[in-house]
């Protein structure tokens, strides 16, 4: 029996037909890009080819773009790397992120504060899951250096206010905006809130970095790009790639302290030899992103996915932890509560009858704690013990969904 396989956000596995158009470009392919000769060449090119398509799908220039190991990587630079490359000491400088990060980035910031005091505000979401967009104004001192908000969670699927961010940083570093109306909302959100000892000299150097890994190829650019971002994390595996290759876009003129020395790889920024097949993998699927067939794709997912919670909402002793806008096509959250309900049997359950679903990230999973991001929703603890991710691709059927429903209905009533 196939199994069903609705964990995307944790990895989206690859397809036989992706596989196979990267085994045959391997087959010929497989040299150092570093190498001079023949087999050398090859691979440069296959790896400039990869870099323009990842490129492109961002908008961005080829030399913006740094291959990494993963997300996990490409967000430890955008922390640590940045921070230390300011020549501020660590402890006088503050960063601002969101309560909700992934631990790619939460991790590397408590580590610097444990170890270094660096100045940390982390800004709570509502109960929906957003951070309000004037909370990260409000917070911005002189000696802020990084703000790291994600574009969307990986948990809740809520899309957070990173494009109006990036949008009003542009603006206020070249007075720049789109629009008069923004302009002026913008200005007015400045004299309500920005500390006044804030320069915009002291905007333009400081970093702004999203977590794309789970916006990327699930939503349009314009939901989270703007031109007032610094850097950006995405990671291959979680669009359909192969595992273990991630991306930094990193904006002209920005620089960090690399994290690992040796050679001159990726212009001095990432030393080791390149991830060939991830590389290539991760170009032939950023390729297919944003084109008319993806946006048949993501439309259809958004169809299953209302479908699913559609029928979720009419099962009592299930609270949806998902809200129903701004959020990503795929992304479906609820806890079970009941005397006798856990989240974890149901997963069990899910699993014996071959479905594939996460309970909380699927980095933490494991160990049955409570999802700290549902209780960052100020939801209780026990409900943050028992919630469940369902994350679709264009893979899933309506079959799929409507027997995942009925096991998890037969669950309830027994
Ligand atoms: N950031 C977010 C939001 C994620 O969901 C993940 C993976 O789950 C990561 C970062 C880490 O990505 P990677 O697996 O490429 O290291």
């Amino acid at each position: 029996m196939k199994p069903i396989y609705l964990d995307h956000n944790a990895t989206s596995p690859s397809t036989d037909a992706h596989l196979s158009i990267l085994f045959n470009k391997l087959k010929d392919s497989i040299g150092n890009p570093s190498s001079p000769h023949a087999k050398g060449r090859n691979a440069s090119v296959c790896l400039t080819e990869a870099r323009k398509a990842i490129a492109t799908s961002l908008n961005a220039d080829v030399g913006e773009i740094i291959f990494l190991s993963g997300a996990t990587e490409a967000n430890n630079i955008a922390t640590n790397g940045v921070l230390k490359n300011t020549k501020v000491p660590i402890e006088s400088q503050h960063v601002i992120t969101s309560s909700i990060e992934h631990p790619a980035i939460k991790e590397p910031i408590q580590f610097l504060k444990n170890t270094q005091n660096l100045k940390v505000t982390e800004i709570d979401v509502s109960k929906e899951g957003f951070i309000q967009f004037e909370d990260v104004i409000k917070n911005i001192k002189p000696d802020t250096t990084l703000i790291t908000i994600m574009a969307a969670n990986n948990e809740i699927g809520t899309i957070q206010p990173v494009k109006l961010i990036g949008d009003y940083l542009h603006y206020m570093r070249w007075g720049v905006s789109s629009s008069q109306s923004d302009k002026d909302s913008f200005d007015l959100l400045t004299s309500k809130y920005l500390n006044s000892n804030v320069s915009k000299e002291h905007l333009q150097k400081l970093h702004f970095h999203i977590d794309a890994v789970q916006a990327y190829g699930k939503i349009e650019l314009d939901n989270w790009l703007s031109s007032g971002h610094d850097s950006v994390a995405i990671s291959g595996h979680k669009v359909g790639s192969l595992q273990g290759i991630g991306a930094l876009f990193l904006r002209r003129g920005r620089k960090y302290l690399p994290l690992i020395l040796g050679g001159a790889q990726e212009k001095n920024r990432r030393a080791g030899t390149e991830n060939l097949p991830g590389i290539i993998s991760f170009g032939l699927i950023a390729k297919d992103l944003y084109t008319e067939q993806w946006i048949k794709e993501k439309n259809y997912i958004i169809n299953l996915r209302d479908t699913f919670l559609k029928e979720l909402s009419q099962l009592s002793n299930i609270e949806l932890n998902t809200p129903n806008q701004m959020i990503l096509p795929n992304t479906i959250n609820f806890s079970v509560q009941g005397k006798k309900l856990k989240g974890e049997d149901l997963l069990v359950e899910l699993d014996l009858q071959g479905v594939c679903a996460s309970s909380g990230s699927a980095c933490s999973s494991g160990a049955n704690l409570p999802s700290k991001v549902i209780l960052a929703l100020g939801k209780e603890s026990v409900l943050a013990k028992n919630s469940i991710r369902i994350s679709l691709s264009h893979s899933n059927t309506k079959e799929e969904i409507e027997k995942t429903i009925s096991i998890i209905k037969n669950y309830l009533n027994n």
